[in-house]
């Protein structure tokens, strides 16, 4: 649930227009803090402008190597470095990288712009996927139960962003295993948030493990300081990543996991998954019982 969605506006405004949008921004401050809770901050997309120019801008955090930002605008006497939706990259932990620039067409007329954003964690790729068989993303010798499969109508719905993901049920402070080998982007731990409720969605704590074919393994709703690993760590198959939580937009102690590419325009497209059992590769589906075998 790394999606964001933000709407600003910038707007000429006459003197009245403005004390009204104060005291319209003074309300909109208060009933927000009554019920906000705090953002996924690995990366903030802002403007900054100079003169009449407009940057649309993202900033990383310490806690992320890789992210990948659209933004898409509504011009008025404006004109944009690229065409819109523009797709932009950051390749770095505490990285500036400016997006996309935005100029008055006419800078003695009125302009005005609205943009809007989403980011996902990772790159585009195009690679071509050979199938995988993944490891189940828990410790050798244990069973958990699929509490939601690839199309659970909870929210794996086919068609969107999470559609091929997969929930384990298991006890809040489970080791939670690499299910492929791969290279650390994101991690997130300071959460102690969560909840059945979507206002939760920014709030969960996560492993993403980038595989060398371009995918992103997702681990999420790990508990608060249960990370194992490092941003850029190398971790094989099999290791341990986390301990499994309940934080974030979560009805149950569970494991979410999900293998995911990014398209050239930044969508999160999921992948089917199968996992290494005794008996050979399966789907893990809902209400099935699964366990990784000590010998994998
Ligand atoms: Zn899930």
């Amino acid at each position: 649930m790394d999606l964001v969605h933000v709407e600003f506006n910038k707007m000429k405004l006459n003197r009245i227009q403005l004390i009204l949008l104060f005291v319209c921004l003074k309300l909109s401050v208060v009933e927000v803090s009554a019920a906000s809770v705090p953002e996924d901050s690995a990366l903030q997309v802002g403007v900054q402008e100079k003169q009449a120019q407009v940057v649309v801008f993202a900033q990383s955090n310490a806690n992320i190597l890789e992210a990948t930002v659209s933004v898409n605008a509504q011009l008025t006497n404006m004109s944009s470095s690229l065409p819109l939706p523009a797709v932009g990259t950051v390749s770095g932990a505490n990285l500036y990288a400016p997006i996309v620039y935005l100029e008055p067409v006419d800078s003695r007329q009125p302009w005005n712009y609205n943009y809007q954003f989403v980011w996902h964690k990772g790159l585009p790729s195009s690679l071509e996927l050979e199938p995988w068989i993944y490891q189940f993303p828990f410790a050798a010798g244990g069973q958990f139960s699929v509490s939601q499969g690839a199309g659970g109508r909870d929210s794996h719905q086919y068609g969107g962003e999470n559609e091929n993901a997969i929930d384990f049920a298991m006890p809040e402070g489970t080791t939670v295993c690499a299910a492929r080998s791969g290279l650390v982007i994101a991690i997130k731990g300071d959460s102690d948030l969560g909840g059945p409720d979507s206002k939760y969605e920014q709030c969960a704590n996560y492993v993403v493990v980038k595989h060398n074919d371009g995918t992103y393994a997702n681990y999420m709703h790990l508990k608060r300081n249960g990370l194992l690993v490092k941003l850029g760590q190398v971790v094989q198959a099999g290791e341990s990543l986390a301990l499994s939580g309940n934080t974030g937009y979560s009805t149950e102690p569970h494991l979410h996991f999900d293998v995911y590419r990014l398209t050239a325009s930044n969508e999160r497209k999921t992948v089917p998954l199968r996992f290494q059992t005794r008996g050979g590769p399966v789907e893990a589906l809902k209400g099935q019982f699964y366990w990784r075998d000590s010998s994998q």
